[in-house]
């Protein structure tokens, strides 16, 4: 059938078709078939039309017209989860060496100049094996509606935290709507025990470091 868009609620994701014949019919953002962009009043589209359980009529396989298909290709934009490469299994080794000299010259030796000087490089290699990567793609599909989506600054950091399946952003204010107290469960629920110990390094490696930071510079001053 053949329609035209009438009405288009971009944040809930879905809208109105008034077809050649005068029917209004329901579509949601997951029943379109093209990509490039979302749909917007006045779209002309070719669609078929459906009865849904309650009887209600609804469009599918939504195609904007003048845009290209969806192709199987891009239907399934494999997330590849991050990896670390030599580079941060070096700054993991320098890390920890560091970490364990600036601990052995602290307590051993006593001398907080000398595990200074172990202690801030080992800041600086936990600043770079936590600074943020890029995906290897530079597009997903959401989870949720399947649409093909751009990575942005959201999406990237959650990729960096250990997430694969990735929300749009209509799915995620949605998501977040439906669920505000579980903001922090969905952040955490997917965090692997690596970055718990990372995050353990981290606290641990730095309270050391402003800690020897503290005392040296309280026995300059006195
Ligand atoms: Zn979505």
């Amino acid at each position: 059938m053949n329609g035209k868009i009438s009405q288009w609620k971009d944040d809930k994701g879905f809208g109105f078709i008034t077809s050649d014949d005068g029917q209004k019919i329901f579509f949601h953002i997951s029943s379109l078939t093209t990509r490039d962009r979302r749909p917007e009043i006045g779209d002309l589209v070719i669609f078929t039309a459906q009865t849904d359980k309650q009887n209600r009529l609804k469009a599918s396989k939504v195609a904007i017209e003048g845009l290209s298909k969806t192709s199987q290709y891009q239907r399934h934009n494999k997330v590849e989860p991050k990896t670390k490469n030599g580079f941060d299994y070096l700054l993991m080794f320098a890390l920890s060496t560091l970490a364990l000299l600036a601990a052995y010259t602290y307590f051993k030796l006593n001398s907080i100049e000398d595990a200074i000087v172990f202690a801030i490089p080992a800041v600086i290699a936990l600043i770079f094996l936590g600074r943020q990567k890029k995906p290897k793609s530079r597009v997903f599909n959401c989870t949720k509606c399947k649409k093909v989506e751009h990575f942005d600054k959201r999406t990237i950091s959650a990729w960096n935290r250990g997430f694969t399946r990735l929300y749009c952003n209509t799915c995620h204010v949605e998501w977040l709507r439906n669920n505000p107290s579980q903001e922090n469960n969905y952040s955490s629920s997917q965090q692997s025990k690596g970055c718990l110990v990372a995050f353990t390094l981290i606290v641990g490696t730095s309270s050391f470091a402003g800690y020897s930071l503290v005392s040296w510079l309280v026995q300059v001053v006195i």
